[in-house]
């Protein structure tokens, strides 16, 4: 069964992941100077501010900071932390947050993110609250008997550790060996930890932390995960486990060394959490989401409800529904970004890492066999370069209001033995198209038909 949620709303300096740039570009000191000013006027309280390993980070946090201080609030300097580290600290103990982070990017990259007082990210009406403020420098600075003061909070890890390992019973990983790519980001502090504490034998990589990245990106994906594969091959461990460069995302290769493709990561959990609930719930996730979601979903008699693409959309629509009485009881992207309702609502690494350890310790098959229990399936993923997005758009929508769809973002049209997300770029001057079906042939025969209909309308775009 399938649900959706409403269309979002415009944002000019927050995409779907908070606000990014390149450092000295389009990403500066004086941004986020801004960012505090305003955060601190809207938010006037007590503030945690988090970073990554990013060299920018303590630039970046020191003028982020001056603003907080300049508009009275008290700042709580929480170090290189994860982000769901930051934001479990944040729900309990402090009246909103900042992150310091451009996540997945390369080096030269920051970002920031600014979470509300439950542990969300800001969504989308205050977002561009933010920016109004930003860009009419429309603040409420303070008195000098009223400037903020700052402290430090070096609890954050600790606390989000253990409330992790109190989730699961004790020494669940007992005889398991797990090797971690921390990535040189934040998750250094954590993974490894959590998964001792869990009883299991943990090998690491890179869990020194350095914001030139040296050893890979900090987008973990099967280019640059061969080290991780390498390791659980030698030491024969039962799977692998890297992260981006704030940890709020994890993705795995299985005992044989081979990367486990993250909408099959999402379908491993999701079937172990739907099997360790008592009745039956909704899950939640974006339209880009693989069909397996639902495929797992009707094996235990649960349901996938639909939101735009972007993990606040997910977070946020997960807590409404739960408002509304509803049981909500897993959720993500199918990108290694999964979350816990029963944890927290936003995208944990750390957890994610510590579900995959239940998974295995639970079924006591190692994963390779465990991805045998899902139907195989096949994914074509294009860009078609073109200014003419909203036109393109519009006429596949005409094209296919026929047929079964959702649109909601872009348009996600299903049928039987497949389905096809087209979706203009929020940024940039590309349409992406997924196609998806479990046989190759059918992805092949969709995705020809689509892109006969996008060459009927921009003959001139560019597909790769
Ligand atoms: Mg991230």
């Amino acid at each position: 069964m399938v649900k959706k949620m409403s269309v979002k709303q415009e944002k000019q300096l927050f995409g779907t992941n908070g606000i990014r740039g390149i450092i000295g570009r389009d990403m500066t000191p004086e941004l986020a100077h801004r960012m505090g000013l305003a955060v601190g006027t809207m938010r006037p309280g007590i503030i945690a501010v988090g970073r990554d390993t990013r060299t920018s980070g303590p630039s970046l946090v020191a003028a982020v900071t001056s603003g907080l201080l300049a508009t009275g609030c008290t700042v709580v300097d929480c170090g290189i932390v994860p982000i769901p580290a930051l934001q479990f600290s944040i729900r309990d103990l402090y009246d909103a947050g900042i992150m310091i982070t451009a996540s997945h990017n390369p080096p030269e990259y920051n970002g920031i993110k600014v979470i509300d007082g439950d542990g969300t990210e800001m969504g989308d009406e205050e977002a561009i609250r933010l920016e109004y403020m930003i860009f009419h420098l429309d603040y409420n600075p303070v008195s000098w008997q009223m400037m903020g003061t700052i402290r430090q909070d070096t609890g954050v890890a600790d606390r989000y550790v253990k409330a992790i390992v109190e989730s699961f019973p004790q020494a669940i990983g007992s005889g398991i060996k797990v090797a971690i790519d921390a990535g040189s980001g934040a998750a250094y502090q954590t993974t490894a930890r959590i998964l001792k504490e869990l009883g299991s034998e943990v090998l690491t990589l890179n869990t020194r932390p350095d914001g030139t990245f040296p050893a890979r990106n900090p987008e973990p994906d099967k280019g640059n995960l061969m080290p991780l594969a390498e390791l659980v091959t030698q030491v024969q461990a039962s799977f692998g486990v890297a992260h981006d460069g704030d940890a709020d995302r994890a993705v795995f290769v299985d005992d044989k060394g081979e990367y486990v493709e993250e909408n099959q990561e999402f379908a491993l959990i999701e079937d172990v959490i739907c099997g360790r609930n008592e009745k039956p719930g909704i899950i939640v996730t974006p339209v880009s989401t693989s069909r397996l979601a639902d495929h797992v979903a009707s094996r235990h008699h649960c349901s996938v409800y639909y939101t735009p693409v972007g993990s606040i959309y997910v977070a946020r629509t997960m807590r409404s529904l739960l408002q509304e009485g509803k049981t909500v009881i897993f959720g993500g992207e199918g990108n290694g970004g999964l979350i816990y309702p029963q944890h927290q609502f936003c995208r944990d690494g750390g957890m994610t890492a510590a579900m995959m350890l239940f998974l295995v310790s639970s079924r006591k098959k190692p994963v390779s066999e465990l991805l045998l229990d899902l139907p195989s399936s096949s994914m074509i993923k294009k860009k078609v370069h073109t200014p003419e997005t909203k036109r393109l758009l519009s006429f596949i929508l005409d094209q296919y209001r026929h047929e079964k769809n959702i649109t909601i973002d872009g348009i996600r049209i299903e049928r039987d033995d497949s389905w096809a997300l087209i979706r203009p770029s929020g940024t940039e001057p590309f349409v992406r198209v997924y196609v998806e079906a479990f046989h190759n042939k059918t992805a092949l025969s969709f995705w020809e038909e689509i892109q006969s209909v996008i060459i009927k309308v921009i003959p001139d775009c560019v597909i790769t």
